[in-house]
């Protein structure tokens, strides 16, 4: 009898595991290769070696995991994006290009609920991979609480909406040909709208911002730049909803792939240990290495369940708010503290641009700042429990 009451979770389905497998082979038969050929700090293939890799995806049945199915997409749970986040990070550019770009490029995923015309002139061709787009909340007034700090202004003059104002630290605005900019049209969260802008209208530039990370985000400046009406998206006043939204879904899949570079680390540093002598044995017969790896070990699969329950229960349709914050934070700060103590095992090789360590250091350390720092989550999560909406 007491069988019956025994849990069966803990085990990925056949599917899943399908799916993982598919992705990890392709990353090692197909991804890992044509970076031999790049430059340490690239941050993307090129065009025609791009356009050859997606074939080879779409082949494999690899191609478009996220856009809905009406858009042509695989419209996959986060679940499984998740554990294919997990794979698709496992080689050099990983962090920020996951799979070199393989498996296709998603529109910003508040545009699926754009209206008919905005779904045919943006999503469409972005899928397709003829556009691509960004998205602009950060300011130079603050990114933590984009509630407050919003100060780019829109303003209603006859049938458009004049846009005033400036952004920074967004990623991807050099090459993208359109963008989702969050303005003020009223006061506090509902006085916030989305606008889709695009980068040949009179009075938008951009420059860019270097940083740790190879690609570097921009500035975007806002002068007098005229929308038209039909390029609002969503009600006037709700954008906020939009940033909510977007934030949410995607920070699981953002702490797997996190987990999937201290994985990729981590083998590594197994292999190495078992191979490196220092003061006559190896370095696997070292106390000191052993704790590292076994730390490593325990934060990384204390931050996949994390992750993996985040995901389950943005799927099953809740709120996964606070799940999605523990995992987006542990999952970040634990893949850190997993690449310096595998830099510390692989000594000075740890830090030669040779291995690709001190790439995912720098990139990781982003990674404890973008989509919400740690303290904002730390934020979320205590004032949660603090106010007893949440029990321990
Ligand atoms: C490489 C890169 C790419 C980015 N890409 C994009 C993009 O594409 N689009 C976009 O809109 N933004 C983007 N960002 C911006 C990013 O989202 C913001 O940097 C982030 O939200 C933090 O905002 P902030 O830098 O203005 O810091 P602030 O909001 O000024 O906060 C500064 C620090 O204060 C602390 N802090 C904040 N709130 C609290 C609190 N409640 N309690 C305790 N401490 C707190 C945190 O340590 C935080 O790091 C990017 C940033 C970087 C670095």
């Amino acid at each position: 009898m007491i069988s019956k009451i025994a849990f069966d979770g803990f085990v990925l389905s056949d599917e899943l595991k399908m799916l993982q497998k598919m992705v990890r082979n392709f990353i090692r038969d197909e991804v890992i290769p044509l970076e031999e050929d790049l430059d340490f700090d690239a941050t993307h293939l090129p065009k025609d070696k791009l356009e050859l890799l997606q074939e080879k995806a779409k082949r494999a049945g690899l191609y478009q995991f996220n856009a809905p199915k009406k858009f042509g997409g695989q419209e996959l749970s986060i679940f499984a994006r998740t554990i294919i986040a997990e794979e698709a990070s496992q080689h050099k550019l990983g962090a920020y290009n996951p799979g070199l770009g393989a498996f296709g490029q998603s529109p910003p995923d508040i545009l699926y609920d754009g209206t008919k015309e905005q779904v045919e002139k943006y999503v469409y061709p972005t899928i397709e991979g003829k556009l691509s787009g960004f998205i602009a909340i950060t300011e130079p007034s603050g990114g933590s609480d984009p509630a407050r700090s919003i100060r780019t202004r829109a303003e209603k003059r006859g049938d458009k909406w004049v846009l005033n104002g400036q952004k920074v630290f967004i990623s991807g605005a050099d090459t993208a040909d359109y963008g989702i900019v969050f303005a003020r049209t009223g006061e506090g969260r509902k006085g916030i709208t989305a606008f889709i802008v695009e980068k040949g209208m009179e009075g938008f530039s951009h420059a860019l911002i270097p940083v740790i990370r190879p690609w570097y985000p921009c500035e975007l400046f806002l002068d007098n730049v005229e929308v038209p009406e039909e390029n609002v998206l969503g009600e006037v006043g709700h954008g906020f909803d939009f940033v909510q939204k977007w934030l949410i879904g995607n920070r699981i899949p953002y702490a797997a792939g996190c987990i999937g570079l201290a994985v990729a680390a981590l083998k590594k540093a197994i292999e190495y240990a078992n191979i490196r002598e220092t003061f006559g044995s190896k370095l696997a017969d070292k106390q000191a290495i052993q704790w590292m790896i076994a730390d490593s070990e325990i934060e990384l699969r204390a931050a996949r369940w994390l992750t993996y329950e985040a995901a389950w229960k943005a799927d099953l349709g809740e709120n996964a708010r606070y799940e999605a914050s523990a995992a987006k934070l542990y999952a970040t700060e634990a893949a850190g503290r997993i690449i310096d103590r595998v830099i510390q095992i692989f000594g000075g090789m740890g830090l030669a641009k040779e291995m690709p360590f001190e790439r995912w250091y720098r990139e990781l350390r982003i990674k404890r700042v973008g989509e919400g720092p740690s303290e904002v989550h730390r934020m979320v999560i205590s004032r949660d429990l603090l106010s007893g909406k949440r029990k321990i």
